[in-house]
């Protein structure tokens, strides 16, 4: 029978100090991996690990940059000698400016931070993944990776190529035994909002999501994410590759 164990194996999650991240790192900690907690916060990651205790090691990272993507990996790999399961969940907001208004500056670090650190991670992870002859990862893509008009379009634009970039690796390496899939978190209480990313966080652009609120009455809890993940990464799925999974209560749905 396939069960959700995964016993003896090795997890690597970006954004593990906060959110959705966090609370991946707790659930895959929880199902018996080993968790290498990845955060461009030292100490935020370290807050994590050591609340996890000794199944989890600190890695701080920057995704966005190469050598520090690198050092990551081999650091992960000195420590438990694969990865099998990658979870590319860190990213950043941007202001909810329309086009016409978003400093170049801005989209060019929401592309590198969530499109590019995403594929840097992955493009360090898979000739590990190769080596072992299988791997999961699962990218946090978002609501806007589908549709334009609920965040900004430098968000926007970022997660829809995350979608790209999970396809292109799902029909790569299916024959490999290393499956892709990303999950479409609807709005999620984090901090995001919040985050000392790029530009503040607009709350008028922000209220276009009533509507979704309207919906779904709730914003989900970072734990919701990080379940829906731990299923796409189990034994579970192993015939789901390249699947683009709403988490949103139904949002996406009307
Ligand atoms: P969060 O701000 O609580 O956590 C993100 C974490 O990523 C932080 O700890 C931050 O330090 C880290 N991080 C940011 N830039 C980094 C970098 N360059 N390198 C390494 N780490 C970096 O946010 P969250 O809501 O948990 O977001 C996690 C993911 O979920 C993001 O990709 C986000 O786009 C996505 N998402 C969130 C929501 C939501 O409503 N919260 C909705 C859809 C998608």
């Amino acid at each position: 029978m396939t069960t959700f164990a995964f016993d003896d194996r090795v997890s690597l999650v970006t954004g593990a100090g906060s959110g959705i991240g966090r609370a991946m790192a707790f659930a895959f900690a929880k199902a018996g991996t080993r968790v290498v907690v990845c955060d461009i916060d030292r100490e935020r990651a370290e807050r994590t690990a050591s609340e996890i205790g000794d199944a989890a090691i600190v890695a701080a990272a920057e995704i966005s940059d190469e050598a520090s993507v690198g050092a990551l990996v081999e650091s992960a790999i000195s420590a438990y000698g694969r990865i099998d399961v990658l979870c590319n969940n860190a990213g950043i907001m941007d202001t909810m400016a329309l086009p016409a208004d978003i400093p170049v500056a801005l989209w060019e670090r929401v592309l590198r931070v969530n499109l590019t650190g995403t594929f840097l991670v992955t493009h360090a992870v898979l000739p590990h993944m190769l080596r072992e002859g299988r791997g999961a990862i699962v990218n946090t893509a978002s609501e806007a990776g589908i549709r334009g008009g609920t965040a900004g379009a430098a968000y926007t634009a970022s997660k829809h190529g995350v979608v790209g970039l999970t396809r292109s690796v799902a029909w790569a390496y299916a024959k490999d035994g290393i499956r892709c899939n990303a999950i479409l978190p609807g709005p999620t209480l984090t901090d995001i909002a919040s985050a000392e990313s790029v530009g503040s966080f607009d709350l008028a652009g922000a209220a276009r999501l009533a509507p979704v609120l309207a919906l779904g009455e709730r914003m989900a809890q970072p734990e919701q994410m990080a379940d829906a993940a731990l299923f796409l990464a189990s034994d579970a799925a192993s015939f789901v590759n390249g699947a683009i999974v709403p988490v949103d209560g139904g949002w996406s749905a009307a």
